[in-house]
């Protein structure tokens, strides 16, 4: 028997060690260049704000091929070049298989790390998309007033009945109402964890980390565990490694931690809305301009796809947290 987060960490490893998980599903930096290329001018002008550091750490987590990085660094050595002499390239990837891709696409200059905490001290940026919602997660169901814990066994859920939740997720069953009698709540401790260690670090370098993924705005209540296999839906405890998990991130648990260990949060927003802001389609028209209608087209249909409330624009969000001395970071303010 072992506990969830225990499964979907070693399913995960093994997943990602052995699979091309592009076969699986298609990210955000694979539908369109402009993606990686407006979150590049992001981390420019939030470079800026941070008084511009020389040295800074621009790192990724979870970098998969390496596109939005490549997109990104082609988009700051035009922009902003002050940026690109400045900064050292930094990637947390566990999986040797996709190291190996994102080497064939990034500067030889890269360092790879297995977690943040590796990364050299010092003023930092930090993009992660799709890379949360593959952390592992606890699962623990409420029964009236008793509690559970979720544990996996020959592939199915064993309930192990526990005292009381953590206090971490004591504040989200205190804002949801027992529907049913059987709530499941969720707890991403490695999430927390990192937001937490990334507020440390920002509350003695400047620092700003980006994290796009999807979840809800608020808090809530719902089994959200999901697995792909051969890009269709499967059981998430039948074959560990086989199968891609995930869960929804709990944006405003991410932000709540951040705060409470010093730094400023921002968001969530939309991605859409977020991604408007940042000037999206203006980088789409300016690319399409230059290429064959057919091409042009589908560079629009790709940003749309990204922004649209129905398709990816509305359940992706994104969540700044930067040092707390800093301003907003582009697309968050006022937000
Ligand atoms: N950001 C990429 C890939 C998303 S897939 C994109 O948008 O296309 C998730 C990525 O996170 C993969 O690169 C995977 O190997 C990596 N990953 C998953 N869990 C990890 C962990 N615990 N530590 C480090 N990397 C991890």
């Amino acid at each position: 028997m072992e506990r969830l987060d225990h499964f979907m960490a070693r399913a995960n490893a093994a997943y990602y060690a052995t699979h091309d998980p592009f076969r699986d599903f298609t990210t955000a930096p694979e539908i369109s260049q402009a993606f990686g290329e407006v979150l590049g001018l992001w981390a420019a002008v939030t470079w800026d704000l941070m008084g511009r550091p020389d040295p800074v750490l621009l790192a990724e987590a979870g970098p998969g091929r390496g596109t939005l990085m490549a997109d990104a660094l082609r988009a700051i050595g035009r922009a902003a070049p002050a940026f690109a002499a400045a900064l050292r390239l930094h990637l947390i990837e566990a999986s040797p298989r996709l190291r190996a891709e994102q080497a064939a696409r990034l500067p030889a200059s890269a360092t790879w790390h297995d977690g943040l905490a590796t990364l050299p001290d010092g003023p930092l940026l930090l993009l992660a998309n799709e890379f949360l919602d593959a952390l592992p997660i606890r699962q623990f169901v409420r029964r009236g007033r008793r509690w559970a814990e979720r544990f996996v066994a020959d592939g199915r859920f064993v309930e192990c009945p526990c005292a009381a939740p953590p206090a971490a997720l004591a504040r989200v069953a205190a804002g949801c109402e027992a529907t049913d009698d059987a709530a499941v709540f969720e707890l991403g401790e490695a999430a927390l964890a990192l937001a937490a260690r990334l507020a440390d670090r920002f509350a003695t370098h400047p620092g700003a980390a980006l994290f796009l993924d999807y979840g809800p705005e608020r808090s809530a209540a719902g089994d959200s565990l999901q697995a792909l296999r051969d890009g269709a839906p499967c059981d998430p405890l039948a074959g560990p490694g086989t199968a891609d998990l995930t869960a929804h991130v709990d944006f405003a648990g991410l932000a709540a931690a951040a705060r409470k260990a010093g730094a400023a949060a921002h968001g969530p927003l939309p991605q859409g809305v977020f991604l408007t802001r940042l000037g999206l389609f203006q980088r789409t028209d300016r690319l399409a301009r230059t290429q064959p209608p057919q091409r042009a087209l589908a560079l629009v249909e790709a940003a749309r796809r990204l922004v649209e409330p129905d398709r990816m624009g509305r359940l992706f969000k994104a969540l700044a947290v930067s040092s707390p001395a800093m301003p907003a970071p582009p697309g968050f303010e006022g937000a």
